[in-house]
């Protein structure tokens, strides 16, 4: 039987707990560019939108006051944050540069403070940032939708792929999951 109370989980914040495809395919419009939903996972739309461009839609898809706060909850977030609260140590780590306007976004996600907080959220620069924290705190399963940051966590255990779209069935050198409802699954197993 697994052992229920070994395990500290760490999550990503986009692309996991905020689901930006919508407001993606919104914002490519404006700039010109008609995407499919599975084109909006990062590493695809970095292939797909030249990076001076890509740049600006990210900028104004994290810090714009009011776009940014039109990303959705992923499906599922909510509820299953809500079965682990009293289950597991959970952590959030992110890339995101502005702590305070994640934060914001969090409040008025209702995230903040009922499952996310200062003592367990932490906003790092780098993906080797993302290990360097992770191996501090112990975290055992890290959620990530970008395969090149689950690259770089060398020292925790278990690396998931939040694979919403469905990109990458042949990844087999991590743990995959395309939704909440497979993480809750995944993480009780
Ligand atoms: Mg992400």
């Amino acid at each position: 039987m697994a052992n229920y109370k070994n395990k500290i989980i760490g999550f990503d914040l986009d692309g996991v707990i905020l689901d930006h495809t919508m407001n993606k395919i919104r914002l490519a419009k404006k700039f010109g560019w008609e995407l499919k939903p599975e084109q909006t996972q990062s590493e695809t739309l970095k292939h797909i939108i030249p990076e001076p461009i890509y740049d600006q839609l990210q900028n104004i898809l994290y810090y714009d006051p009011k776009i940014s706060l039109l990303s959705p909850l992923t499906r599922g977030a909510k509820n299953v944050l809500a079965k682990l609260k009293n289950k597991y140590p959970y952590f959030l780590v992110s890339r995101r540069r502005d702590p305070q306007w994640a934060i914001h976004i969090l409040k008025f996600k209702g995230l903040w403070p009922k499952f996310f907080n200062e003592n367990n959220a932490f906003f790092v620069i780098k993906p080797e940032d993302k290990n360097e924290i992770g191996r501090k705190l112990g975290i055992t399963h890290y959620i990530d939708d970008e395969l090149g940051v689950l690259e770089k966590l060398v020292n925790i255990e278990n690396k998931i792929l939040f694979d919403a779209h469905n990109l990458f069935p042949h990844v087999t050198r991590f743990g995959r999951i395309k939704s909440w409802k497979e993480f809750a699954d995944f993480i009780n197993d």
